[in-house]
């Protein structure tokens, strides 16, 4: 007798346990359901920092374009329409540097998904503002997807590398998280504003520590920098527009040199991966420094990315202005 009240006890403990269990696991689910995020895609790193920025932890975002990876140079692959499929929202530059992107772009809106347009309703820039040595593409073919070929004519699409451009970017994108995701729309509007007082701010030390500089004469080798010296009054003598890793030619190389030695500009910015030998030639005969300007089309995605790297090069601009 006293076995089977024993038992009875441990069926009741039994049943009691199994149910609060199920009940857990209910109220877990429940709560998993209402806090899912959505997920969105962003195409290259600056549009990744902006909207990771706004997202925070309301919503997974994914940089598309890896982190070793060239947005110019990119390749779409089946994969990458697998990971479009999957998200909710995609958030793109625009201004033509997402070629790879037209394609895909139609079958993702034939899903009833959201597409962001960042830089929708911002003053766009022709290319042909910048002064382009024109023996730089001699004997240079151009394949299809080139980065002279996207942009030689038309708008220019670096918008990102202006703070003032970045902060409508911020606001556009904002905008479309709220349209797809409406129930984080409070958390959404929270982070953006923190992060376009930081933008201001960024804008604010470009104005104080770079626009009043004299002698603001540009020289880059990526036609990159157009709405960064409209807005701050730098003047763009002219853009190599030569591909990063190809050797420049004993004409081009001249012309380079003739260039800086006329506008006496004492420091020529490249990015990353240009033949040292050329840069070093191009020193040694001009007598001109060569420093780095960041385009910030490369790189780790982290959210701060856009803010420490335009930093960044407020230092450079200053050190070979000043
Ligand atoms: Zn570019």
């Amino acid at each position: 007798m006293q076995i089977v009240c024993k038992n009875s006890d441990f069926l009741y403990l039994l049943v009691m346990k199994l149910f609060r269990l199920t009940f857990c696991s209910m109220a877990l689910l429940t709560s998993v359901l209402a806090t899912e995020k959505i997920k969105v895609v962003a195409t290259f790193l600056p549009i990744y920092a902006h909207t990771q920025s706004i997202a925070g932890h309301l919503a997974d975002v994914h940089c598309l374009v890896g982190a070793g990876t060239d947005p110019h140079d990119f390749q779409f692959k089946p994969s990458d329409m697998k990971k479009l499929s999957e998200a909710e929202v995609i958030v793109m530059n625009g201004v033509g540097i997402e070629m790879w992107l037209d394609k895909p772009l139609e079958k993702f809106r034939s899903m009833n998904k959201t597409v962001i347009n960042a830089s929708e309703g911002l003053s766009l820039l022709e290319n042909t503002e910048i002064i382009e040595l024109s023996s730089a593409h001699e004997g240079h073919h151009h394949n299809e997807g080139d980065h002279c070929d996207q942009h030689g004519e038309g708008k220019n699409p670096h918008t990102w590398l202006d703070p003032v451009n970045a902060s409508l970017q911020v606001k556009n994108i904002l905008n479309g998280l709220i349209k797809a995701d409406p129930k984080n729309k409070n958390g959404y509007e929270k982070n953006a504003s923190l992060y376009l007082a930081e933008l201001e701010k960024l804008h604010q030390e470009f104005k104080s520590e770079v626009e009043v500089l004299k002698n603001k004469n540009l020289i880059t080798f990526h036609d990159a920098f157009l709405y960064l010296a409209h807005r701050y009054q730098f003047k763009y003598i002219g853009c190599v527009e030569d591909v990063p890793e190809k050797k420049p030619s004993p004409k081009v190389l001249k012309e380079i040199i003739d260039l800086i030695k006329n506008h006496q500009v004492k420091t020529v910015f490249v990015e990353e991966g240009y033949s040292q030998r050329s840069l070093h030639s191009i020193s040694r005969d001009s007598g001109a420094k060569i420093a780095t300007l960041d385009t910030i089309e490369v790189g780790k995605p982290e959210a701060n990315a856009y803010l420490n790297r335009m930093r960044n090069n407020i230092q450079a601009l200053k050190s070979a202005w000043q």
